[in-house]
């Protein structure tokens, strides 16, 4: 919509802070690649759980065949993300994902790092390499280790990503402890499939400098609480949330109508086990990205 006083969003300019490799493929390439390697095409079905949702996106990413392949896609992410209006991007990648392609996590890193550079022209570019918590602690320590090596040199955080309820925050100190001795920024997902004390967790454990999603906070009126005294007293000391407002937001259950803050679009937004309850605040809701 265009008029007076008004003007497109896409022109507008962005910093986008949370845009996963994984998860911003274009579906034209992996179908593309896909065929060339005689593979079967990925097609999501829904999005009805956390695993079901990074499973669908692992196996786009698994179309990725070689470092030719990483590249372009790294391109097209940040040619979309300039067509979007951003102009400050960080993207985030979990270099286990190309295992037995790029050869070790450093090589993936360079190649990743050589890629955005190349095709970020005006827009900025940083890298977050995170962690994978259901590859376990002695991988993180892998990653932190690659990732410090890139301080100042591309990589400009340090992150966290998959199920918050099997691999909790407490293991992953020390990885976050090297990313930020090393002048990192410490980015860890949290308050997504796990509740407010996983936020609780990511603030204190990880030292977050910013929560990715973060969004169940809400439900631990205290931790909303002593966020907002950090950031009234401190704004330098403030811990934002990096969290889609147009997917992520207040909603209803759909069993009980509790008020949930979960992803509408989600088939399975509810958070109660029967139609009567309305007690418990638990989401299953799915990572957005
Ligand atoms: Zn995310």
């Amino acid at each position: 919509m265009t008029g007076v006083g008004t003007r497109s969003l896409l022109e507008l300019p962005k910093a986008h802070l949370h845009l996963h490799l994984d998860g911003s493929l274009r579906r034209s390439t992996v179908e593309e690649i896909a065929r060339r390697e005689g593979r079967e095409i990925p097609r999501p079905t829904g999005y009805g759980s956390f695993a079901h949702f990074t499973a669908t996106i692992t196996a786009a990413a698994a179309c990725l065949r070689d470092e030719a392949d990483v590249r372009r896609a790294v391109r097209e992410i940040v040619e979309d993300a300039r067509a979007a209006g951003v102009v400050w991007l960080e993207l985030s990648v979990w270099p286990g994902l190309f295992r037995g392609r790029l050869g070790d996590y450093r090589a993936a890193v360079t190649a990743v790092l050589e890629a955005g550079r190349d095709a970020a022209g005006e827009v900025g570019f940083g890298l977050v390499l995170a962690a994978n918590r259901g590859a376990g602690v002695d991988d993180a320590l892998t990653v932190a280790t690659t990732a410090a090596g890139f301080a100042g040199d591309g990589v400009v955080g340090f992150g966290l990503d998959g199920d918050e309820a099997s691999a909790p925050a407490a293991w992953f100190g020390r990885p976050f402890a090297i990313a930020r001795e090393a002048g990192l920024l410490s980015v860890p997902h949290a308050g997504e499939p796990a509740g407010p004390e996983s936020v609780r967790a990511a603030l204190g454990v990880l030292g977050a400098d910013r929560v990715m999603h973060g969004v169940r906070a809400v439900e631990d009126p205290a931790l909303v609480e002593e966020r907002a005294a950090r950031r009234s007293t401190s704004a330098r000391r403030a811990t934002p949330c990096s969290a889609c407002t147009t997917r992520w937001g207040p909603t209803r259950c759909r069993r009980c109508s509790t008020r949930v803050s979960v992803a509408p679009s989600t088939p399975t937004t509810h958070c109660c086990s029967t139609p009567t309850s309305s007690t418990s605040t638990r989401s299953p809701a799915p990572c957005s990205g």
